[in-house]
């Protein structure tokens, strides 16, 4: 189950800029998981939760945004809303589709809280 990584290098991520930054707590842990990013988000929430105790993470409350696949259809030039990587030009059933949105896991925003 890759969300285990995911969750363990988003952790590893805040727990360097806590350091970096010197705070202690993070309030609220912004996510976006693009509906091509190929992630479960259930899995990754779960797997964020069991990792958390004992990092600034602790108590924070996690937002994952789950904005859709947006893509460029090389076959009719269309940008087009895909559900998935192997989904075809929902207009013209061409491929391929080169993702412009929604590709990516990454962290959007870190409310700090303060003491
Ligand atoms: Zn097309």
């Amino acid at each position: 189950m890759h969300e285990l990584s995911l969750a363990s290098e988003i952790v590893r991520m805040v727990q360097a800029s806590a350091a970096r930054d010197h705070f202690m707590r993070v309030g609220t842990l912004r996510l976006e998981a693009g509906a091509l990013a190929g992630v479960e988000v259930s899995a990754l929430r779960f797997a964020l939760d069991a990792m958390v105790a004992g990092t600034c993470l602790e108590g924070a409350v996690i937002e994952i945004d789950e904005p859709p696949g947006r893509a460029l259809c090389s076959q009719c030039a269309a940008e087009v809303t895909v559900a998935s990587r192997a989904d075809p030009c929902p207009l013209c059933q061409g491929y391929p589709l080169k993702v412009l949105s929604g590709g990516a896991l990454r962290v959007v925003d870190l409310l700090v809280v303060d003491e």
